[in-house]
């Protein structure tokens, strides 16, 4: 076996042990005779499954009990449009920090009247932008942003405040990498393929009063309550990524939860940002208060060195540094599963590129 560390911004790395555990079970779970791939969604040793994987995210991210776990297919980009069917009845404000909360923006336009409370486009998203209550306006049906900002290695630094409007937030690229305080929003989903659980999975947390009030036209399967009401089993779920979450849930509390991650996640992030910060070969370009523990985004200020330091670092068994396509230079993924071990690889190697590869 010869892992590699895997800065893949999503799908990406998995816990070790949950790969592992996930590998025994895989042809026999416990005394059922069958993989969890095989069995029927229906099962009892099924649901079991399924609601143990609520109960450990409802404990891991202290949800209250008036809000409903639900577990979905279609990624994060089918919520673009379940938010809005879901919500949106008259207005609705976007915060547009990024390209995927830009997609929201634009799906939602879809729908009804949307606005772009606060953006930093014009500045490349190099930050979160600042909003006060009096950005949005007092009649909108909710707010939406993207809590990290996945691409540009951006995270709000803070929960806006929207006073009694409903905050819906993407939080595909930090969900269970910290504690929020879920009461703040009044939904929260994320696609599971960058923190969670393999690709195929979407969770939504979504207060109960904001459910029951869909659009007409809204698909059976997109709206909340169907969901709801079915303990996320109108149809089939996907079954075993539900399983994959549950078992990297366990791994979270068998560590002491998300203040605990939060501890291993700062300290990973600030191994790098720091050493950014003391030297002068690589440029980070985004402003410290919106730095992203999650995903930590550089350049060298020349896009053949770029290119370089990506392919050397593959070859090094540092994987997918590339940034994303739309953005060029790098991006290190660095989610709850990449170990210490993996940051330290890391920097080990840009020390290396810098003294081996002079600018001209
Ligand atoms: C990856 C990502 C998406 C897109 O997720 P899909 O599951 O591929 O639709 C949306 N928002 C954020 C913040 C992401 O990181």
């Amino acid at each position: 076996m010869n892992r590699v560390f895997n800065f893949s911004a999503g799908p990406s790395m998995l816990p070790l042990p949950v790969l592992q555990r996930a590998a025994d079970e895989l042809v026999c779970y416990g005394d059922s005779g069958m993989s969890v791939m095989e069995m029927s969604h229906r099962s009892p040793v099924y649901e079991a499954i399924i609601s143990d994987a609520e109960k450990l995210l409802r404990k891991l991210m202290n949800v209250p009990e008036n809000y409903k776990i639900l577990f979905l297919q279609g990624g994060a980009s089918t919520q673009f449009a379940a938010v809005p069917l879901n919500l949106l009845h008259n207005k609705a404000d976007y915060i547009v920090s990024g390209q995927f909360s830009g997609k929201a923006f634009k799906e939602a336009e879809k729908y009804g009247d949307v606005k772009i409370a606060a953006t930093s486009k014009e500045d490349n998203f190099t930050y979160v932008p600042k909003t006060t209550r009096e950005s949005f306006r007092p009649d909108a049906d909710y707010v939406h942003i993207c809590f990290n900002n996945t691409i540009y290695g951006t995270k709000f630094p803070y929960i806006p405040d929207t006073g009694d409007i409903p905050l819906v937030a993407d939080m595909s690229s930090c969900i269970i990498s910290e504690p929020v305080d879920v009461s703040k929003f009044g939904l929260i989903y994320a696609g599971a393929q960058k923190n969670m659980a393999p690709a195929g999975l979407t969770v939504v947390i979504v207060r109960e009063d904001l459910m029951g009030n869909s659009r007409p036209e809204t698909p059976t399967m997109l709206d909340y309550k169907t969901m709801a009401d079915n303990d996320s089993m109108y149809n089939t779920p996907p079954c075993y990524c539900i399983y994959m979450a549950k078992l990297v849930y366990e791994w979270i509390l068998s560590l002491g939860g998300l203040e605990a991650m939060k501890e291993l996640n700062l300290k990973k992030s600030a191994l790098l940002y720091d050493y950014l910060d003391n030297q002068d070969y690589y440029i980070a370009p985004v402003q410290k208060e919106s730095r992203s523990m999650m995903n930590v985004t550089f350049v060298t200020g020349d896009a053949d060195l770029d290119k370089k330091f990506a392919k050397d670092a593959d070859a090094a068994g540092l994987k997918n540094l590339k940034g994303h396509r739309s953005v060029g230079g790098m991006r290190a993924s660095i989610y709850n599963a990449m170990p210490y071990e993996g940051v330290e690889a890391l920097v080990a190697f840009m020390k290396k590129f810098a003294a081996e590869n002079p600018k001209k």
